[in-house]
């Protein structure tokens, strides 16, 4: 007979010890979870929002757009009710602005239905709901024992097994995990098992320096046991590209150039950002003579992007398609994207106070 090698003895182990693990994690979550507004007073929508919030995003983050959002859209009517732009305003900041118009449609298609879907499989007919999303809802608002699988479940349950697979990406290792995932939701209280899950991930089993000392889980875990926890999960690697982009910041009487993305764009549709150089018709030979007032280097993606602004003389005529000028006392009421609302708020101020900001 084949013995079971360490990654499926972790399984094995993890499931013939399910109800104690269950039972564990249960107690842990109920003394030590965040009190969080869509736990203290849940209903269905505010776990919609709350999970459209979260994807990708940190807890603090989230936090004063979920109370803003609640305290101008109270409800799925509200929000289907609303402008598109009000939508888009209330979100600015957060990142990630498909989330923004996906749950604007699903609040529409819930209004449409005249009742909102029971079942992680139905919700998953619904705008930008995914497996992970769809199974939190029904979890939590419905008590469907169904299983949530994002990078932070991957994490605990890679741990709890010891699992040494190298794994393509996020998507796979989720896939991969979702079997041993779903045997392990409890039929009672399954939305509480997955926020359990969930706050494991995002207090205790840290990606670096997980708290094990802490863990509530810890006699179940098999990395633990090895001493290094970190080593799991095992993702490929994947090529960092570097990139470098000039922006231009033109102003003429009072206005500021700005460029609206599309509407059928596939990122951040809608939303203003300074125009690169090469939207503004700065030629590329003329980029070096522009005054620097800031450069910042984000991730996007597999991408880092150094973005220089710099100083150019206002283009004359009618602006080029795409771009725009907006008045500088109405820079706060449009929807320009986080990163961009920063720098712009950087700059003017920096500028107001007769001070070129720090490049
Ligand atoms: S013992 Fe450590 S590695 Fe294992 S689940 Fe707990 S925090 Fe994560």
């Amino acid at each position: 007979m084949r013995t079971p090698g360490r990654k499926e003895a972790g399984a094995l182990s993890l499931e013939v010890h399910r109800a104690d693990f269950q039972k564990a994690l249960l107690t842990w979550y109920r003394h030590q979870a965040r009190a969080l507004p869509w736990r203290e007073s849940p209903s269905l929508y505010s776990t919609v929002v709350s999970e459209f919030m979260l994807q990708q995003t940190q807890v603090k983050t989230v936090l004063p757009y979920f109370a803003r959002w609640i305290a101008e859209l109270p409800d799925f009517a509200e929000l289907a009710r609303a402008p598109a732009a009000r939508v888009l305003k209330l979100w600015e900041g957060l990142g990630y602005y498909a989330r923004a118009r996906n749950l604007h449609r699903l609040a529409q298609a819930v209004q449409e239905r005249g009742s909102p879907p029971r079942t992680a499989q139905d919700w998953r007919e619904m705008p930008g709901v995914g497996p992970y999303t769809a199974a939190a809802i029904a979890s939590i608002a419905f008590g469907e024992p169904v299983a949530c699988v994002d990078g932070n479940v991957v994490r605990i349950l890679a741990r709890l097994t010891a699992d040494g697979t190298e794994f393509r990406d996020g998507a796979t290792a989720a896939k991969a995990f979702s079997p041993v995932a779903g045997r392990l939701v409890p039929a009672h209280n399954p939305g509480d098992h997955n926020q359990a899950m969930m706050e494991l991930g995002a207090t205790v089993c840290l990606r670096r320096a997980p708290h094990c000392p802490s863990c509530p889980v810890r006699g179940h875990c098999a990395a633990a046991r090895t001493g290094n926890p970190e080593a799991y999960p095992r993702l490929a690697q994947k090529e960092v590209i570097l990139q470098e982009l000039t922006r231009a910041w033109c102003e003429r009487s009072g206005s500021l150039l700005l460029h609206r993305v599309p509407s059928g764009a596939r990122r951040l549709a809608d939303l203003h950002e300074l125009p690169t150089a090469a939207q503004a018709g700065i030629r590329p030979q003329a980029l070096e003579t522009g005054r620097l007032l800031a450069k910042h280097v984000r991730g996007i993606a597999r991408h880092r992007i150094t973005e220089s602004i710099r100083v150019f003389a206002a283009p004359g005529g009618r602006p080029r398609p795409g771009l725009c000028w907006v008045p500088l006392d109405q820079i706060e009421a449009i929807t320009l994207s986080g990163p961009h609302r920063r720098w712009v708020r950087e700059i003017l101020s920096a500028s107001r106070a007769g001070q070129a900001p720090s490049a």
